[in-house]
């Protein structure tokens, strides 16, 4: 399957995920009780997209909580000529700080590994067995679910699922380009292994505030095809509803 995003494809609409009843009465999120949680972004936006809401949950827990940057997201714009992939990347790696710290994280703790955006599939040996030493029983893994349709979150979240069972912790995972491309009618969803975690009006505002940190990909970086808004405002709604969706791992095959 191939992620296509643009002014003519922007996906499901999100007033056809507001009528599903599949997704109004998903069972809730079950309390965590985590040592500490690691969180895997593919790109450096992800986590927030994904888990926004989440991560202020767990921080207001006194929860630790510690953030595995896959890459720098210098991939999100090929053939633009406004930004070069260096500043690109450091462009997106200070949004991403920012808007960790909008969600109430003052001092993020991020460990990037700075693998190349749109083809950590190359590197994915090397991921898991990172992953496999940072996890420690007691720790809870949140990263991307495998079939999201990303292909850089497809390969994160597989990696991960191996190192959470290898090293025998639960894993939750958390989907970003699934609201594009699934039908809410249908089976693509998981729904039974799916569980759903209601946000505050307060903390959906943060996490609505949060993602305006993101300039580089939801707005146009320039005048050109090559630099339009990656989550143009009809996308950026998927992630500004009252709660988050994750998948609980331990009942998949
Ligand atoms: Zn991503």
């Amino acid at each position: 399957m191939q992620l296509i995003v643009d002014e003519g494809h922007l996906g499901q609409s999100e007033e056809a995920w507001k009528r599903s009843e599949r997704l109004a009465n998903l069972a809730p999120l079950a309390p965590i009780r985590a040592r500490r949680v690691l969180i895997v972004a593919p790109h450096p936006d992800d986590e927030v997209f994904g888990a926004g809401g989440l991560i202020q949950h767990l921080l207001s827990e006194g929860i630790p909580l510690e953030v595995v940057a896959v890459t720098d997201g210098e991939g999100s714009h090929p053939g633009s000529t406004a930004i070069s992939t260096v500043d690109l990347a450091s462009t997106r790696v200070r949004e991403s700080l920012e808007a960790l710290r909008r969600l109430g994280w003052r001092e993020p703790l991020i460990t990037r590994l700075h693998l190349p955006d749109s083809n950590v599939r190359g590197y994915r040996q090397q991921l898991q067995e990172t992953l496999r030493l940072k996890l420690r029983p007691g720790d809870l893994c949140i990263a991307p679910w495998r079939f999201d349709g990303h292909p850089d979150h497809d390969v994160c979240g597989e990696a991960s699922l191996h190192a959470s069972r290898s090293a025998g912790v639960q894993i939750l995972s958390y989907l970003v380009w699934t609201w594009h491309w699934a039908d809410p009618n249908s089976t693509d969803l998981p729904w039974r292994l799916s569980r759903r975690f209601e946000l505050s009006r307060r903390a959906r505002a943060k996490k609505r505030w949060a993602t305006s940190a993101f300039a580089s990909q939801i707005q146009a970086i320039g005048p050109d095809a090559a630099d339009a808004a990656i989550l143009p405002a009809p996308l950026l709604r998927r992630f500004w509803r009252p709660f988050e969706v994750f998948i609980d791992e331990a009942q998949a095959p």
